[in-house]
């Protein structure tokens, strides 16, 4: 008896499992939209927050990792935060000096600056943390040990 042939080896052996392609409806604008809903942008479930400066483990509609346990997975989130508060931050200053511009409240503005700088990042911070999961979907789609 004769050992059956052997199939030839694959030109390359990929380094991680095959990705997972995501239905044909997560398109990355539909993604983003779940996540600026604070939805869990792979299957649009809410419920995905623990509590506001907290994401649960994983999703309660499709169970997808939703913090990864590897450092630093969320540092583009703390960066996207930090950016978009400053935004807001330039924009809203800036309206406001050329609506009152010559007579400027200097006061004023210097109490409502330091205070908008304080809560900015803190309401903005779970829209930036989803929108950050929506960007790795994006990028780097689901594997199967996402799930
Ligand atoms: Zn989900």
């Amino acid at each position: 008896m004769t050992a059956p042939p052997r199939e030839p080896a694959p030109p390359f052996a990929p380094p991680f499992a095959p990705p997972i392609a995501l239905p044909p409806a997560a398109r990355p604008a539909q993604l983003i939209g779940r996540a600026l809903l604070l939805r869990c942008p792979a299957c649009g479930t809410p419920g995905i927050l623990r509590n506001w400066l907290t994401l649960r483990a994983r999703c309660p509609g499709c169970a997808l990792k939703l913090d990864h346990g590897t450092p630093g997975h969320f540092v583009g989130a703390y960066l996207v935060n930090l950016i978009i508060a400053e935004l807001f931050f330039a924009v809203g200053l800036g309206a406001w000096l050329l609506a009152a511009w010559p007579d400027v409240p200097w006061d004023l503005v210097e109490r409502v600056a330091v205070v908008a700088m304080l809560i900015a990042p803190l309401v903005l911070y779970p829209f930036t943390r989803t929108v950050w999961l929506a960007a790795d979907l994006i990028f780097d789609p689901q594997r199967p040990g996402d799930r």
